[in-house]
């Protein structure tokens, strides 16, 4: 038996002639996996033959030594396998990542016609590529990898994308916690362009008919934010003749189409230089819209939270709130709770007589319900009466199928 462990670079780098990776597991990561839960942890890992090297396959065999699951190996991970199929053995081969590719492309036929050009063709762990996201926007393809499991196969997957999708280039997107890695054993970095030309300009695609540029190479993200686009179409139904207030705007995804919907003016309001002059060229590039040519746009750079704070100078009749992750970790999920609920406070003093707020969470540590109860219970503390428009979820192109994958919510209430 040899025991999980760090491995050497000449390890990791070594090519893998030995015998299969087998990890035998505890009896609830056992139950878990069958359950359809994608990760197994390091810490329930009992033994395994061998140690592993990056991204190679390992097969979990269940406690009476029956096959249970296949995923990829990652030494450097807390999550030490991801996932890729649980039941009974399969061959992975070339044709079984095109039908797993298929099975992503399939799920998303019929949501976009060619007014949306930039949205999700793969999320994830919830569409079968653990940690693993492809973004699209116009002739663009992002890939973005959250474990450096992929980058042995790397080769492989841009392979079978380009066949299915045949983009004008791919870009590389890598999270920060493996650029290190990628960088020393794989020689990839991130916002390199792995196939096609490097763009010469801005990216522009186009969500539910407004022009938007995305930074692919270096924005958050894969450069946009695309998962808040329902959300922003039901904005745009609020808000003709309102004046609205955009907190944590970005690149002004919401104001677009509050603009669009005949908002008399849209304030932007964010800490970074960078986003706001991101809104300003948003407007810019849908000036051919009258609505969004008549909305006069201001930006405020600010922390949210301390503006905010200070007393309304002016009343607001939509008021959106659309922080970053209050909650990186779990140790930090009852003070982002507490920290929604003072921020719908704050934005409620902002808010006009039958005003909207809109509320959104992108924590996945603070569940749907602890977010909305904190939102609700701010609206009932300010005194106001009103009522709930609705409460959403993730978009269909940004499914998730497990809890820990679960972290966009959105309320929207009326006073
Ligand atoms: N609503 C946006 C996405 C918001 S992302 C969209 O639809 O595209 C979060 C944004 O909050 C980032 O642009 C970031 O710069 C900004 N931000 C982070 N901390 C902030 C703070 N304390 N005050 C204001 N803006 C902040």
């Amino acid at each position: 038996m040899i025991l999980p462990g760090k491995l050497s670079t000449k390890q990791i780098r070594s090519k893998n002639t030995s015998a299969r990776l087998r990890l035998r597991v505890t009896a609830a990561a056992e139950s878990i996996l069958r359950s359809g839960h994608p990760w197994l942890f390091s810490d329930s890992v009992q033994d395994q033959n061998r140690p592993g090297v990056m991204g190679e396959l390992a097969v979990v065999y269940d406690r009476k030594d029956r096959f249970l699951a296949m995923g990829l190996f990652d030494p450097d991970s807390p999550i030490r396998v991801r996932l890729l199929h649980v039941g009974k053995p399969e061959t992975i081969d070339q044709a079984w990542w095109l039908k797993r590719l298929d099975r992503a492309l399939k799920r998303r036929r019929g949501l976009f016609d060619e007014q949306t050009t930039g949205f999700r063709w793969i999320n994830g762990e919830s569409d079968g590529w653990p940690g693993l996201i492809l973004d699209r926007y116009d002739t663009t393809l992002v890939l973005k990898l959250y474990t450096a499991a992929w980058l042995p196969r790397l080769e492989e997957i841009v392979g079978i994308i380009k066949e299915r999708l045949g983009p004008e280039r791919i870009v590389l997107r890598l999270s920060r916690n493996i650029q290190k890695s990628a960088g020393r054993h794989f020689a990839k970095t991130d916002g390199e362009v792995l196939s096609g030309s490097p763009p010469a300009g801005p990216l522009i695609f186009l969500e539910s008919g407004l022009r938007f540029e995305a930074d692919v190479m270096r924005g958050q993200k894969t450069g946009f934010f695309l998962d808040q686009r329902e959300n922003r179409r039901t904005v745009q139904t609020l808000t003709p003749g309102r004046n609205v207030l955009n907190a944590f705007s970005f690149s002004g995804g919401f104001s677009l189409y509050a603009a669009r919907g005949g908002a008399r003016s849209v304030t932007d309001l964010d800490i970074s230089p960078h986003a706001l002059s991101g809104a300003k060229r948003n407007f810019a590039l849908n000036q051919s819209n009258s609505a969004v040519a008549g909305c006069k746009h201001l930006l405020v750079k600010a922390d949210a939270f301390e503006w905010l704070s200070q007393k309304p100078k002016s009343a607001f009749d939509l008021v959106i709130l659309d922080p970053p992750s209050l909650a990186k970790r779990e140790s930090e999920r009852v003070g982002a709770i507490h920290g929604y609920r003072k921020l719908a406070t704050l934005g409620l003093e902002h808010l006009a007589r039958s005003g909207v707020l809109v509320a959104c969470s992108c924590s996945a540590h603070v569940t749907a319900d602890e977010f909305f109860e904190a939102v609700r219970k701010a609206a009932a503390k300010s005194g106001r009466k009103f009522e709930e428009i609705q409460t959403t979820r993730h978009a269909p192109d940004h499914p998730a199928t497990f809890k820990e994958a679960e972290y966009l919510k959105a309320i929207f209430l009326r006073f």
